[in-house]
């Protein structure tokens, strides 16, 4: 790793562009560069970090010349796709980001039912394109999340229950390793890195771009929230215990817990106030999820009941506005083998006392499709989870530094009182410094001992740290 040199050391910009030269069509910014500050910039407003350049890529050629730019110089590397990881490690300081954001293309093969997705592009990206076919694959519940960094984790959403997890449904990828040279992985291919990548993070080279397998999904769907008062969270969770247990493959729900987010659809009445949501989406036909979700709408006194025929896509996007770019977060997350009762106790003594009302917790119903993959066949290693949990303190970029202590102290007690519950951690809802030594936590000894042998062969200088990092074997 370089030592660190701050930008009046550095050359000047023309000389480093030249120093890329030819191969590099992108723009290359620097501290001193128009649009600089919007470039480091990512969806998690607390990260602040400035790194020496930003090679902002336009394809594959650039992703090469900005990798062995920055080993020939000894620069700290960090890839961006979405920019949504919470720890913000999209972002390093001194070092050199490559920038994949401008390249966001989406193509669909309609009749093999697949689709190319660039390593840039974000989920509202692949939905818009696969819908425009009545096709999805399974991806992130909020549109602005990255199709890269979700899907080099594992990959959970809505219809992960029906067709598996987002690498599940991974056909392929074309990967710029850390020598700079471009390699296809897949099942053919590279194998072992394919196996590494569905599951195993950023350690193992640059995506330029994803095939994903697609499946005939809506385009109108059965999908949306019902809301409770924080009050009904014992018995609602109860209810909701017997009811997905006993569900279809076809129907992936949420539970989130907070308050009513203050969205226009909502009467406004109820907005901010404590609520839990059960927020569903069924795969299949609509009068199929008519009758899928009949018994949950009949559960107690809802304050508002949102499940209705839904455009897929539009669906998929109507949550974004609850967590938008630049307010601050904080995370702690754990999976979960089940709801018992004890647990569910925690969560109702913990889920309300955060002090700001923008903090929230969200638990995933895995199962499924995920759970009949056998365990070591990808490198995600929560196949046999019931339910992944994120535990997530929001404050405003204005609020001081004592709504900061608030909600992480928030965050970390709520997590420390699931801790007899606990049943490992999904890699992509870490985050930063306090959960460093998590990583051998989310994938378990023997993936993870797989992947550092994996880690030698590809990157054995470890180029590719700037992440939740394995080590080379
Ligand atoms: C509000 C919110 C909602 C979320 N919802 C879900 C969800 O429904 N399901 C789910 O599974 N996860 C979810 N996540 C977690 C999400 O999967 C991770 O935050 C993920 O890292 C986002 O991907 P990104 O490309 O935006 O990440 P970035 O912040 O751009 O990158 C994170 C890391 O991924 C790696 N990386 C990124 N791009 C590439 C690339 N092209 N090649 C190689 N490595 C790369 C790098 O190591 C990088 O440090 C959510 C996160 C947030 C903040």
């Amino acid at each position: 790793m370089s030592a660190i040199r701050t930008p009046q050391t550095l050359p000047p910009v023309s000389r480093s562009v030249d120093e890329l030269g030819s191969s590099f069509r992108g723009e290359l910014l620097r501290a001193t560069s128009p649009g600089y500050d919007a470039a480091r910039r990512v969806w998690n407003g607390s990260i602040d970090r400035r790194p020496a350049y930003i090679a902002r890529c336009t394809g594959v050629a650039d992703v090469v010349a900005a990798v062995r730019f920055a080993r020939e110089r000894d620069l700290e590397i960090a890839v961006r796709g979405g920019g949504h990881n919470v720890a913000g490690t999209a972002v390093c300081d001194d070092g050199l980001v490559v920038d994949l954001s401008p390249m966001r293309a989406v193509w669909v093969d309609p009749a093999g039912r697949t689709a190319w997705v660039q390593g840039g592009a974000l989920w509202s990206d692949v939905d818009h394109e696969t819908q425009a076919h009545g096709l999805a694959t399974t991806g992130g519940i909020i549109g602005h999340t990255g199709v890269a960094g979700l899907t080099l984790g594992g990959g959970i959403g809505f219809l992960m229950r029906k067709h598996g997890l987002t690498v599940d449904n991974l056909l392929a990828a074309e990967v710029v390793t850390a020598d700079g040279s471009v390699v296809r992985a897949s099942a053919d291919e590279h194998p072992d890195l394919f196996w590494a990548l569905r599951g195993g993070g950023g350690n193992f080279g640059i995506v330029t771009s994803f095939r994903f397998a697609l499946h005939p999904v809506g385009p109108t769907v059965i999908a949306g929230p019902i809301f409770w008062a924080a009050e009904d969270t014992r018995d609602v969770l109860r209810f909701y215990r017997e009811f997905a247990g006993a569900a279809s493959d076809e129907l992936g729900s949420v539970i989130r817990l907070g308050t009513v987010p203050p969205l226009p659809v909502i009467p406004e009445e109820l907005h901010w106030r404590p609520a839990l949501a059960v927020i569903c989406c069924h795969a299949g036909a609509v009068d199929e999820g008519e009758r899928a979700v009949r018994a949950l709408r009949r559960f107690g006194t809802p304050l508002v009941d949102l499940l209705a025929p839904s455009s897929y896509a539009a669906f998929q996007g109507g949550m974004d506005d609850t967590v938008p770019h630049g307010w601050h977060y904080y995370w702690k997350a754990t999976n979960l083998a089940g709801l018992s009762d004890d647990v569910i106790d925690v969560i109702a003594d913990q889920a309300y006392t955060a002090g700001s009302p923008r903090s929230y917790a969200a638990i995933f119903h895995m199962g499924g499709a995920v759970a009949r993959v056998p365990h070591d066949a990808t490198a995600y290693a929560g196949r046999d989870a019931a339910h992944n949990m994120s535990i997530d303190g929001v404050w405003l970029p204005h609020e001081s530094s004592d709504h900061a202590a608030a909600e992480t102290t928030w965050a970390r007690a709520f997590l420390h009182a699931l801790e007899p519950h606990r049943a490992g951690v999904y890699v992509n809802f870490l985050d930063a410094d306090d959960d460093a030594g998590r990583v051998r936590e989310a994938y378990g000894d023997h993936i993870h001992r797989r992947l550092a042998e994996v880690k030698a062969k590809y990157d054995p200088d470890n180029a590719f740290h700037h992440n939740k990092n394995i080590r080379p074997d």
